[in-house]
């Protein structure tokens, strides 16, 4: 049977938005049809032009704009390249607070059927520019002159950029300073097309804190041509740099590091500090890229562990022991879990650095590794669980029904996964009490949460 949509493929319509998906397009609906138009924010009206129209939904280009938002900025074409990976630029700080608030009420309420939690105000930045604290840039050639900035939406093609608006002032100076060195020593730029030529990204990673810069020059080739002058002249024009590191990735792919690293000058690692603890962040680390924000967002998980020094603490998905470490403080015993081996090689030098000794890391998949646990009579009295975007094993949920820990504290970089686990946690008898948005991303559209449930 052929039905009918209520809109045509390349059909120009008149549209209001009414909404923004998870991924910040403008929502609009014909007859009860959506249809996703990039660019539009809602109560805009506007005439778009189809160019999908599949069964369930359509995609959209925006044409014109009849009304605006007071949420919308323009920004103006020469410096679109300062906006590179900012997917809500054209949002007012404001604007994205709320949209970002919203997704969360909305995912908690739709997938999760959360009622009775407290969700409060996201809490946003003062200053929401220039946060970073780590930059990878990709490398290639254009009209014979080496360039580096990001790729084009939904392109392979890289647009040159000097400066970026959310990456901190000594980050830019450091990607500035690297690739004005390589096109001065002729450093060929690698050629995605082809898979030739050397030198595919340019890492920047800069301690808040201590001051700390780290350099990375990730290339295609073992050898890294000029490698002495090129060190040299870092050296001598970036005065905060404490490591250079030569990560060589030879394979076709997007992954931007590969295995390989050789310290070319200084140390392995640079250090920075959350709070009062100190940690080693070394090349190829997870680390979290708003120091700021990551402060904030600590200190609401510590305050809603609620410890008091008495309890065992359990953290899954530890990464290199940042929230470990952080509970520590409070409590008498923590155990951190995460599936790879090197994180879990600094969180132990980590604990070592800071003398904290009233913490065990264990490297494996947190959902076989807890099980394991529990099985030997480790009870956590708090569990702690911080999953990638595509949230918690079943199994591991599972487990924490089991075992019972009084509270389970989730930090969640994704609020659908967030709202799903949430359900299964409410199922087998824990309450959501509160939800914290923190923007940890101004002007992208990554949404993170922290969560506090209590046992019934
Ligand atoms: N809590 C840390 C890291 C959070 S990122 C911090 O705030 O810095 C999520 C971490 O989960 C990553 O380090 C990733 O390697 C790890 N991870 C992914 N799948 C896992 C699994 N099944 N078991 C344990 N850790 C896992």
């Amino acid at each position: 049977m052929k039905i009918t949509l209520p809109v045509q493929k390349n059909e120009e319509i008149e549209v209001v938005f009414e909404d923004l998906t998870h991924d910040g397009a403008g929502v609009a609906k014909v007859d009860g049809y959506p249809l996703f138009i990039k660019n539009g924010l809602p109560g805009e009206k506007a005439r778009i032009k189809v160019i999908k129209a599949n069964k369930n939904y359509g995609i959209g280009r925006l044409l014109e704009l009849y009304e605006k938002s007071p949420y919308r900025v323009d920004i103006p074409k020469e410096e679109a390249p300062k906006y590179g990976g900012c997917q809500l630029a054209h949002i007012s700080y404001t604007g994205q607070l709320k949209y970002k608030e919203n997704q969360v009420r909305q995912a908690l309420a739709r997938i999760g059927k959360i009622e009775g939690a407290h969700i409060h105000p996201i809490i946003g930045m003062d200053n929401p520019w220039h946060y970073r604290n780590k930059a990878q840039v990709p490398v290639g050639e254009k009209d014979g002159k080496l360039v580096a900035g990001f790729f084009k939406p939904r392109t392979h093609e890289i647009l040159d950029a000097d400066e970026s608006v959310i990456q901190l002032p000594a980050v830019n100076e450091a990607v500035r300073a690297v690739k004005e060195i390589c096109r001065e020593l002729r450093i060929p730029a690698y050629d995605e097309e082809h898979h030739s030529g050397v030198l595919r990204h340019i890492m920047a990673r800069y301690g808040r804190e201590t001051g700390e810069l780290m350099v990375v020059l990730i290339t295609r080739t073992a050898e890294l041509p000029h490698q002495k002058k090129l060190v040299d002249a870092i050296v001598s024009r970036l005065k905060q740099v404490k490591s250079i590191v030569h990560n060589v990735n030879p394979r076709r792919t997007n992954v931007i590091l590969g295995e390989r690293t050789k310290v070319l000058w200084g140390n392995e690692a640079i250090y920075d500090k959350i709070g009062d603890v100190k940690f080693a962040i070394s090349a190829l680390s997870f680390y979290q890229v708003n120091p700021v924000q990551t402060k904030v967002l600590y200190d609401k998980a510590l305050e809603y562990a609620g410890l008091n020094g008495n309890e065992s603490v359990i953290d899954a998905y530890c990464g290199i022991g940042t929230i470990s470490l952080f509970l520590a403080q409070k409590a008498r015993k923590v155990f951190g879990v995460e599936v790879v081996p090197e994180a879990i090689e600094d969180a132990k030098r980590n604990a070592a650095l800071n003398g904290i000794t009233n913490v065990q890391f264990e490297a494996g998949a947190a959902e076989t590794v807890i099980p394991k646990w529990y099985e030997a009579g480790n009870k956590a009295d708090v569990l702690v669980v911080d999953p990638p975007r595509k949230g918690c094993d079943e199994a591991l949920l599972q487990t924490i029904l089991e075992m019972k820990p009084k509270k389970v504290v989730y930090v969640s970089c994704n609020p659908a996964t967030l709202a799903r686990d949430l359900r299964i946690l409410e199922d087998g008898g824990y309450r959501t009490v509160d939800v914290q948005p923190v923007d940890m991303f101004p002007h992208t559209t990554h949404i993170e949460c922290v969560s506090q449930l209590i046992l019934n």
